[in-house]
């Protein structure tokens, strides 16, 4: 389920825990990338095995539509357990693969603090995955990767953004891949208590994105968390007012 032969060189690779993930908390910086004519991939760790709704096979072939959508260049999924994902070796050791295989400047993770345990352990996964794939020794028949710069993506996680990116002109794209998950977001009967409809999503999944671009003073953000500091070497032209 992996992949396939092609396998591009990518400039951006995003790790999600669940198909749709990305869909929500960073395709709209995804799509931006692929449009200024970068290559983006996405690979989904598991392919939510353990949802309510629909099966792995339909939630993969959504997320490859959803991935249409999002312009991406590569899209695979791992396979591993849904809802009970492990930071094992073995598991660390197939990211590492992957990381070593599309060998991307900029790896996206999601947040290190999460309710999902799923999610945590992907940005901790991720994170390891990425200093592993850097080490010669580590496997003798692929090349050594390290990627440049690590993105923790913070949409659902109460901290302050280190930086907001506009996806004001990308919204629709984004909401256009996420809706794409009809098993999840479709109109349908069954489950409806657990399950937001269309509508709804869309209120949510806006209202989110509006509260983060209205503090870079655009209509819609996505927002990232990095480790280090950012450098500027031009004052008079930061973007973003004070006053
Ligand atoms: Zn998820």
């Amino acid at each position: 389920m992996a992949g396939d032969s092609a396998v591009p060189e990518l400039d951006i690779l995003a790790i999600a825990a669940h198909p749709d993930d990305v869909e929500q908390t960073c395709g709209g910086t995804l799509i931006r990338a692929a449009e200024a004519g970068y290559r983006t991939g996405v690979v989904d760790l598991t392919a939510a095995d353990m949802g309510t709704r629909g099966t792995p096979e339909l939630r993969v072939q959504e997320a490859e539509v959803a991935g249409r959508h999002m312009l991406l260049a590569w899209r695979g999924n791992l396979g591993m357990p849904d809802a009970r994902l492990e930071n094992t070796l073995a598991a660390r050791l197939s990211v590492a693969a992957e990381i070593r295989r599309l060998k991307p400047r900029v790896v996206i993770l999601p947040y290190w603090q999460a309710r999902h345990p799923d999610h945590y352990r992907c940005g901790e996964m991720g994170y390891e995955a990425c200093f592993l794939a850097g080490l010669r020794k580590l496997d003798p028949n692929s090349e050594p990767h390290r990627p440049a710069k690590i993105l923790y993506s913070s949409l659902y996680a109460d901290v302050k953004p280190s930086f907001i990116v506009d996806i004001s002109a990308q919204f629709e794209r984004r909401m256009d891949a996420l809706l794409s998950y009809v098993s999840q977001y479709g109109e349908v009967h069954e489950g409806t208590a657990l399950f937001p409809t269309e509508a709804e999503i869309r209120e949510r999944l806006g209202a989110i994105a509006r509260f983060y671009g209205n503090q870079i003073g655009v209509k819609y953000g996505e927002p990232f968390v990095i480790k280090e500091q950012i450098r500027i070497d031009d004052i008079v032209t930061m973007p973003v007012r004070s006053i």
